[in-house]
């Protein structure tokens, strides 16, 4: 399966271009794109996803402790500019409106004198599959 003509970089961007709606730290990526078959090394990956991240290609999510990273597939460029939720269930991504996600910066602004940065913002929650199939099970 091995294709010598493919680099690094785009495995990194067909694999998470696949999984558009979660993020990946490059562990879990190594992991995954190893066992599709391809010949890949932690370190090849390390070096990669930052320059993915610089070409704007990903966006990159440091925890706040800065130990941690995870890096999402941009699909458009308003991944910069608005709001993402994830589900602690299954890890699906929503992305909120670029509008809608203007309201609330203003908002938060207007409220609290804080500027939010919305690329650095993931907001953890239930998403609308999970919740539904939570009350399926408890009925
Ligand atoms: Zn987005
Ligand atoms: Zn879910």
């Amino acid at each position: 399966m091995t294709n010598y003509s493919t680099k690094p970089r785009e495995y990194i961007l067909k694999f998470l271009s696949e999984h558009k709606n979660k993020r990946f730290s490059c562990k879990d990526m190594y992991e995954h794109i190893k066992n599709e078959g391809y010949d890949i090394n932690l370190a090849t990956i390390y070096r990669n996803v930052d320059k993915l991240v610089e070409s704007g290609e990903l966006l990159k999510h440091q925890s706040n402790d800065k130990n941690y990273a995870t890096y999402q597939y941009i699909e458009n460029t308003n991944c910069l500019a608005h709001f993402h939720f994830e589900c602690k269930k299954c890890g699906r991504m929503v992305h909120l409106g670029t509008i809608e996600t203007n309201e609330f910066l203003r908002m938060i602004q207007k409220k609290l004198f804080f500027t939010v940065e919305p690329q650095n913002t993931y907001i953890t929650g239930v998403c609308n599959d999970c919740n539904r199939k939570f009350i399926s099970i408890e009925v």
